[in-house]
């Protein structure tokens, strides 16, 4: 397996070899109390222009490219579309590898117990990650996997439209010494955690320095059966002590940890990659804390992307559309609803392709200034997380490269005027209407 680029942020107590650790750096700064909103410059753009006619190159150029797609699927190289853990599309297009590849991705538990651990940091402390921050919050873990229960529970409920119960058990208080490390706490965690835990969750007395990460989740080694406790896959949230602080109020801020948890259950980042992996406010797996930009009692964190729902789950494939070469007009159901066509993929390469997703300005995604049509693309490919060799396999779950296109960071100008079209990877993507579904046009572009 690999590590994560940033690993060595967390220590060399991390040592799970299978397992990759997110540090959540952006995240983590938006969090504290005293930085309280932290923005990235919008580095990144993406095509964004009228839509064209469609040409007669590059519907052979998709012919072609779409009996590669078929070849590769026939190849056995990742399932078939006829996979009988998933009914069959009523599209009558094959689904790229790709897809497929997320469709087979192990899908959320249906239980999920959690442990609440509580690192009582000394003072002074040598972990580099605290500094010489003077707070101690006076935290226990009943208290927290209280709180936790009361509120992150039902958020994914609701999110995972009852497919997901995370449930929080009061674990113990472990004090560290003031030459040990919060991964060293993390470790001992794991250790102590009880059997019937698939996580746990730290959370450090001691804010971090506001130039650290806020916190890091990781999904831990693979699980073969259908449920291996935490002290064996190493499966684990960290989180500071800055969500807790009083001065939030009686419910602590909680879009940091709703994140870790996506990580937990091997969710990867969405936004820029390559410039700021938590650049869009449309995912809770990229700013969690854009809800709160706009909304500043919110506690919760946004909704996630489709492509991610899929891949948990969440979104059966009998709601997923994949365009034929030469597109077609779709009505698309808000991604974040309960059901209908909410997820429509464009095809790219083999192990790429874009998604077309409905995002209405309602539910956690209440903060956004209007509904819209997104469009993500998907990336699995080695190269894409930069695996140079055939070897290193491909970028799948937590390291799978999700890039937010069609607009600038925050990336909250979704598609949504009618007629107006956005050019993206070979596809020109055109809004009819929005309401309660979107009606899009999909056709390959002239190049
Ligand atoms: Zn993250």
């Amino acid at each position: 397996m690999h590590w994560f680029a940033d690993l060595k942020k967390n220590g060399p107590s991390v040592s799970v070899p299978s397992a990759t650790t997110d540090t959540d750096e952006s995240v983590g700064n938006g969090f504290r109390p005293t930085s309280p909103t932290m923005h990235v410059p919008p580095l990144h753009r993406a095509g964004r222009f009228i839509g064209r006619a469609c040409g007669r190159l590059e519907q052979i150029l998709h012919n072609n490219f779409w009996r590669a797609v078929a070849a590769a699927l026939f190849a056995g190289v990742s399932g078939c579309a006829t996979d009988s853990a998933y009914p069959p599309s009523t599209s009558t297009v094959e689904r790229p590898a790709g897809l497929q590849l997320i469709l087979d991705h192990r899908r959320a538990p249906t239980n999920d117990l959690i442990e609440v651990f509580i690192c009582d940091v000394s003072l002074p402390t040598s972990d580099p990650l605290f500094g010489d921050l003077p707070l101690r919050l006076p935290l226990t873990a009943t208290t927290v996997a209280t709180e936790l229960d009361d509120n992150v529970r039902p958020f994914f409920e609701a999110l995972s439209h009852g497919l997901y119960h995370p449930r929080f058990m009061a674990g113990s208080t472990l004090r560290i010494t003031a030459t040990e490390t919060h991964a060293d706490c993390v470790e001992r965690a794991l250790d102590a955690s009880n059997p019937a835990a698939g996580a746990v969750l730290v959370v450090a007395t001691a804010e971090n320095l506001a130039s650290e990460p806020g916190g890091w989740g990781r999904p831990g080694s693979p699980c073969a059966v259908d449920f291996c406790p935490a002290a064996t896959t190493r499966r684990a949230v960290y989180v500071g002590a800055s969500d807790f602080h009083p001065d939030n109020g009686p419910v602590p801020l909680l879009d940091l940890i709703e994140h870790e948890l996506g990580h937990t259950l091997d969710l990867p980042h969405s936004g820029d990659p390559g410039v700021n992996q938590h650049a869009s406010a449309l995912d809770m797996m990229s700013n969690s804390a854009a809800p709160r930009d706009a909304q500043p009692r919110r506690r919760n964190a946004q909704d996630t992307i489709a492509i991610d729902r899929a891949a948990l789950g969440w979104l059966p494939a009998s709601d997923i559309r994949v365009a034929s070469p030469g597109g077609d007009v779709f009505d698309l159901a808000a991604s974040t609803g309960p059901a209908g066509l909410r997820l429509l993929v464009l095809p790219v390469d083999r192990f790429a392709f874009l998604t077309v997703e409905y995002l209405r300005a309602d539910g956690f995604d209440d903060f956004l200034p209007a509904g819209g049509i997104a469009v993500h693309r998907i990336d699995q490919s080695g190269a894409a997380c930069g695996r140079s060799s055939a070897g290193e396999g491909l970028c799948t779950g937590i390291d799978r490269v999700q890039t937010t296109l069609g607009s600038p960071s925050p990336h909250l100008e979704l598609l949504n005027r009618s007629g107006a079209s956005w050019v993206l990877d070979g596809w020109t993507v055109t809004v009819h209407g929005i309401g309660t579904t979107a009606q899009v046009e999909v056709r390959p572009t002239q190049r």
